[in-house]
């Protein structure tokens, strides 16, 4: 079962974090056992973009961030956990706090406030929700590694596409599998592909 590889995920998920810049701190949740990174939170709040999850790779952490409503939510992890994974929790955690806090948050767009502080309690259920559902496990076969992989794909991925087939890459051990997905989260193909940048 490939859910059972993320029996320990609340474990896995060191840091999730929501504000505006380097002043202004909303929620800092972090596992009882993480550092705070605080540098590595602000060169996300600097370089994220509304609508866009963007991610920073770290030899044993990863990031992902994304900016809305002009808040930006930033999520680290172990290096295992995927990043559509990490997306959808991002996902339960924005939604969640715009229900609790839409009507307010624009109050406290300048200096410090603890008055979040609450939804930290949140951050537990988020995580379990989004594993729950948010997220399809698929099955593809690499033909470079001979390997049999299962892939995390955010349902919204799918949900929100405009045009079929939706394309994700699968990074792992240094090349990418391209995935071409239906409507109903088939598999409609691969093939490896080259990466730059
Ligand atoms: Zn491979």
């Amino acid at each position: 079962m490939p859910l059972a590889s993320y029996e320990h995920l609340q474990n896995s998920i060191l840091c999730i974090d929501i504000g505006l810049d380097t002043n202004t701190n909303f929620v800092r949740w972090t596992s009882p056992t993480t550092n705070v990174f605080p540098m590595d939170i602000e060169a996300a709040r600097k370089m994220a973009k509304e609508k866009f999850f963007l991610h920073i790779e770290k030899p044993n952490r990863r990031m992902v961030f994304i900016k809305d409503r002009g808040i930006i939510f930033f999520i680290m992890a172990d290096v295992e956990i995927q990043y559509q994974m990490m997306e959808a929790i991002l996902e339960e955690c924005i939604e969640q706090f715009f229900n609790s806090y839409g009507a307010i948050y624009q109050n406290f767009f300048s200096g410090m406030t603890n008055i979040f502080e609450g939804f930290k309690s949140t951050m537990k259920s988020n995580i379990e929700n989004a594993q729950k559902n948010r997220i399809k496990w698929i099955q593809s076969k690499c033909p470079i590694c001979q390997e049999n992989y299962y892939v995390c794909v955010r349902k919204t991925l799918i949900e929100n596409a405009t045009s079929f087939p939706v394309s994700i890459v699968f990074q792992h051990g240094g090349h990418g599998l391209l995935i071409y997905l239906d409507a109903k989260f088939h598999t409609r193909g691969s093939e490896v592909v080259e990466i730059t940048g």
